[in-house]
């Protein structure tokens, strides 16, 4: 893992940041992944709205297939 010595404004860096609303993003989409075809969370169909922006992020990072790995391939 690099070191910064001169870190940004922010503090993160353009890649930290994008890392950082990669895992909020799937940290979403898991707290909103339906069990009965509807959001446990908000309780209406899925995908609510955090989802579709959630997902809407992720597929701009070209990981729009993304899924739970504890729900993937599972019935
Ligand atoms: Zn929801």
């Amino acid at each position: 893992m690099a070191t910064h010595a001169r870190p940004t404004p922010i503090g993160l860096s353009p890649a930290q940041l994008r890392n950082r609303m990669i895992v909020s993003a799937r940290r979403i989409i898991t707290e909103h992944w339906p069990r009965v075809d509807r959001c446990p969370m908000c309780g209406c169909g899925w995908p609510c709205t955090p989802t579709v922006y959630a997902y809407d992020y992720l597929t701009k990072v070209g990981q729009g297939g993304w899924a739970p790995p504890e729900h993937r391939g599972r019935r």
